[in-house]
């Protein structure tokens, strides 16, 4: 049972952030376990990838029969699931047409291409995509450019030109920076990285329609929001607008390596040559994407992920009334604690080294927490959670 964690030999893989000395072994729904066989509650998910949890049974299925049939036909042809699921994208949003890639990062490089695309057939060769301060959007060089988080400008500069940013819910900031050169608008529903901020209903719906009075793209990044996250299918229909638009990633693939770029039928404007990627709609991703949405669509599931997000709300805003704290914040299942003091990354810490078991949570600033459970959690699971957090904040405060 004690068997000692230093052994963990790891040096041969690249650094890249500081971990744990754990080793995550196995899944099953909202827990995991590591190679001590300690148990944790996840309220992480992969950082909101697996909605369905550790493991479901589905997605295994849909792995196991695809992995048996066909794994890899090649791009250059259509294959079955590929098919399937961009029928059921489409006939669930309001977009025509599905790209499929293997990160979020590259479906927002397919997004922005396309939109310089349709620029360059549409608008004079307008470029510029505004984008928004505290923005993520991926860790490529346009995705990082196009990002708005601080620092990020001069990491690996000289950045990629044409990304200016305006002010989340501030339409008179986008309206500053427009120019003959733009040609897009592009943000998160909810911004994940920058702290859980929802775009109001107000500026959503100013902005669509500036947009579209300024033969403007709108373009939604629902890598985080989407795929029943906020309650609904995709977060852009809280808002009662169309975007012309969206990437999906995350979610979408429950885990494994899938992603979406979806534009309408009128700005879908690649031709051979622009857009291609070795294993961009392979059968074995998208058979277990098909498995997932048909998952999120099954009657119920997304009424249930907007209850038990009423729930984690409910009970996120009596922690911070009980330990005086600055209230809660989110949509569905995406969800922040506000602190009063820097002490995120300390209970993170706390939440993963308590015994016997260990909670799972992140702290993407640090005066909050954020949390991003599976969409299958339950209500028990949630209630447990906070009583861990209550646990945690009466050793913090
Ligand atoms: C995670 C994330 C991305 C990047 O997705 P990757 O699969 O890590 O490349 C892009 N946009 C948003 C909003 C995200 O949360």
């Amino acid at each position: 049972m004690n068997k000692s964690i230093s052994n963990v030999d790891a040096h041969s893989v690249m650094f890249i952030t500081p971990r744990p000395e754990l080793v995550m072994v196995e899944g099953k729904g909202s827990w995991l376990t590591d190679n001590n066989g300690k148990r944790y509650l996840d309220f992480l998910q992969g950082w909101a990838v697996n909605c369905l949890g550790h493991c479901n049974p589905g997605m295994i299925a849909a792995l196991n029969a695809q992995a048996k049939k066909l794994i890899n036909p090649s791009p250059a042809f259509y294959n079955e699931p590929m098919i399937h699921l961009s029928n059921l994208l489409t006939e669930n949003s309001c977009f025509d047409k599905v790209f499929f890639a293997n990160s979020g990062a590259e479906a927002n490089e397919g997004a922005l291409k396309l939109a310089r695309k349709w620029g360059q057939l549409n608008k004079s060769g307008a470029f510029e995509i505004i984008t928004f301060d505290h923005s993520f959007h991926g860790r490529t060089l346009a995705t990082m450019s196009a990002s708005g988080k601080p620092g990020w400008d001069t990491m690996f500069a000289p950045q990629v030109p044409g990304f200016p940013k305006a002010d989340l819910n501030d339409l008179e900031s986008v309206k500053k920076l427009v120019t003959d050169k733009t040609v897009a608008v592009m943000l998160e529903p909810v911004q994940g990285e920058g702290g859980v901020i929802p775009v109001t209903k107000e500026f959503m719906q100013s902005l669509r329609q500036f947009t579209k009075e300024n033969n403007i793209l709108l373009i939604v990044d629902e890598v985080q929001a989407g795929c029943g996250r906020t309650g609904t299918l995709f977060a852009y229909q809280h808002y009662g607008i169309e975007p012309d638009i969206m990437t999906l990633g995350k979610g979408i693939g429950g885990g494994v390596p899938l992603a979406a770029l979806m534009a309408t039928e009128a700005v879908a404007c690649f031709v051979p040559g622009d857009q291609g990627g070795t294993y961009n709609g392979n059968p074995l991703t998208t058979a277990v994407g098909i498995s997932v949405i048909e998952q999120l669509l099954a009657p119920g599931f997304l009424e249930s992920v907007r209850t038990k997000g009423q729930l984690l709300s409910e009970e996120l805003l009596s922690i911070s009334q009980e330990f005086h704290l600055e209230g809660e914040r989110g949509e569905g299942l995406l969800r922040a604690l506000m602190l009063s003091k820097d002490i995120g990354p300390n209970l993170v810490e706390l939440a993963r080294d308590r015994n016997p078991e260990g909670l799972l949570i992140n702290s993407p600033r640090p005066n909050l927490l954020r949390f991003m459970p599976a969409l299958n959690v339950s209500e028990d699971e949630i209630r447990q959670m906070c009583n861990i957090l209550r646990d945690l904040l009466k050793q913090v405060i």
